[in-house]
């Protein structure tokens, strides 16, 4: 494996070969809108898609502090899949029957986005080749047969369950001892779908401005340094850096999530390997993987290294520390020991937004106008698009364009959360997770227990995340 000539940062490896998109141009004045979007990623690109296709009629405005796709939209691992986080805790809030239909909604979701880009000519490399979760440790195995039960039970009946050798048929993983694989997901090129929504949002007539960050959301308005943008409803479409924003340093944690994209792999290791189907593959550690084989035939993966920055800070422009870029690469010849000595061309690192409870909402405060959606835990790029369309229909129920609709009534809407602790308890807290689940990790690899570590089980209750 060599990372010596590894480009780290550069905002990610999928904007290395088409480079990052013409700028637009930023606000210049105060303004008025109907709607105003603060944030030019999924979330944001999405909503303005949704409703300036239901209502052309309205005057949508995005602001965006870089350039649409900066955050976790051109950073991620390209899994558009059906995971959304917090459904069980939804299914404990509201019944079985509310979160089977959040998780119904999600399903469909992937379709939505599939045929949607197609529709709209945007090319993001898209492959349905589905899921596939594998165990790799007899502890792993325990909780991959709970999980394919569990998802079962949501509804997933088109879901399989591998043995160790079918898994290794289709991919050949190192120790893999069992799998998972369910056909609701597909593999995305993540900067050509944010830049491609971007750009249809612009033609459906949009207005979009970059490199003009918000230094303050209010009733009604949006306050930039060059000026106000002044419209009956405000959208907060920031996930990740949320924090940043006046009032919301302890809303949604920044955590970090850090991937490498290896050189094109050469056909004959291909052959070896298999993963013809080009599912996106994860794992069930503690501190889990997810990678993909991309389009040039490259894998990039994914995972925790620093988890968080004290005070709730983003990285500069994905710059990754080299013991997390070493740690990854060790990571993916763990997996795939036929790639010992191939280069790592890239690494970069990304946030993505935490709440306190790990469930992400949806939400439109009907008194003020200010909207927003989030908080999905390193499974936003389809829920994004789930988030979107139920902004849309919120929009559109409250200006008296529409009545209540089956998104509108899904149970993680107008969900309400308490904040994250101040520091230093916070990047204590968060740390201590992490370690937490790196050393339950080891300790379940190194004695082949089929149970999960105590100490894992613990981190989770201390975490709220069950
Ligand atoms: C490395 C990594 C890998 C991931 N892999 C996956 C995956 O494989 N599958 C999956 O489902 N999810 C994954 N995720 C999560 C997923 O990418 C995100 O949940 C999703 O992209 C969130 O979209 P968003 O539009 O809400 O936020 P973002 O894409 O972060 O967009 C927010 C935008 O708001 C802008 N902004 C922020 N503050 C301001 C301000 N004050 N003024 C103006 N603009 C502002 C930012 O510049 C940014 O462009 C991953 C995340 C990371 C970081």
């Amino acid at each position: 494996m060599t990372t010596s000539s590894t480009i780290n940062g550069g905002i990610s490896f999928w904007y290395a070969d088409q480079g990052t998109p013409p700028p637009r141009a930023p606000l210049t004045g105060d303004t008025t809108a109907d709607v105003v979007i603060v944030g030019g990623g999924y979330t944001g690109l999405w909503t303005a898609y949704y409703l300036k296709r239901a209502a052309p009629f309205l005057r949508i405005t995005v602001l965006e502090q870089k350039f649409c796709g900066y955050g976790a939209s051109g950073r991620n691992g390209g899994w558009l899949y059906n995971g959304v986080a917090g459904r069980d805790r939804y299914a404990r809030l509201h019944g079985h029957d509310a979160a089977k239909r959040l998780q119904q909604a999600m399903n469909d979701t992937v379709t939505e986005v599939v045929e949607t880009a197609a529709k709209e000519g945007i090319d993001a490399d898209i492959h349905r080749g589905g899921v596939l979760e594998v165990a790799r440790t007899p502890a792993q195995l325990t909780r991959l047969k709970a999980f394919h039960e569990a998802e079962t039970a949501f509804g997933e009946t088109d879901r399989t369950f591998l043995s160790a050798l079918e898994t290794r048929e289709r991919i050949d993983i190192a120790d893999a001892v069992g799998a998972s694989w369910t056909p609701h997901g597909a593999r995305i090129h993540p900067a050509k779908l944010v830049t491609g929504l971007a750009d249809t949002c612009e033609r459906l007539g949009v207005t979009i401005h970059e490199s003009t960050p918000v230094t303050e959301i209010a009733p009604k308005r949006a306050v930039t340094p060059y000026g106000t943008v002044r419209a009956p409803y405000v959208l907060r479409c920031t996930e990740g850096f949320t924090a940043a924003l006046k009032g919301h340093r302890r809303s949604w944690l920044p955590m970090n999530s850090s991937m490498i994209v290896t050189a094109p792999v050469p056909a004959d290791v291909w052959d070896r390997i298999g993963w013809s189907d080009r599912a996106t593959l994860g794992d069930m550690a503690h501190a889990y993987m997810y990678a993909q084989r991309t389009a040039d035939d490259r894998i990039a993966l994914g995972g925790r290294g620093v988890p968080y920055r004290y005070g709730s800070r983003t990285d500069h422009d994905g710059r990754t520390p080299p013991t997390t870029v070493r740690a990854l690469a060790d990571l993916l010849t763990a997996f795939f020991p036929q790639l010992a000595g191939i280069e790592i061309t890239h690494a970069w690192s990304g946030v993505l937004g935490v709440p306190r409870d790990w469930c992400a909402t949806v939400a439109l405060d009907r008194a003020t106008g200010l909207g927003w959606a989030g908080g999905y835990v390193g499974s936003g790029v389809a829920t994004a698009n789930l988030a979107a369309r139920t902004l849309r229909d919120l929009v559109q129920q409250d200006s008296g364009q529409g009545g209540p609709t089956d998104l509108t009534t899904l149970p993680w809407v107008d969900h309400r959360v308490r904040r994250w602790e101040p520091e230093p308890f916070r990047w204590l807290g968060v740390h201590a997770l992490y370690a937490a689940y790196r050393e339950a990790d080891r300790h379940e690899s190194r004695t082949h227990t089929p149970t999960t570590a105590p100490l894992a089980r613990l981190a989770d209750r201390v975490a709220g995340r069950h």
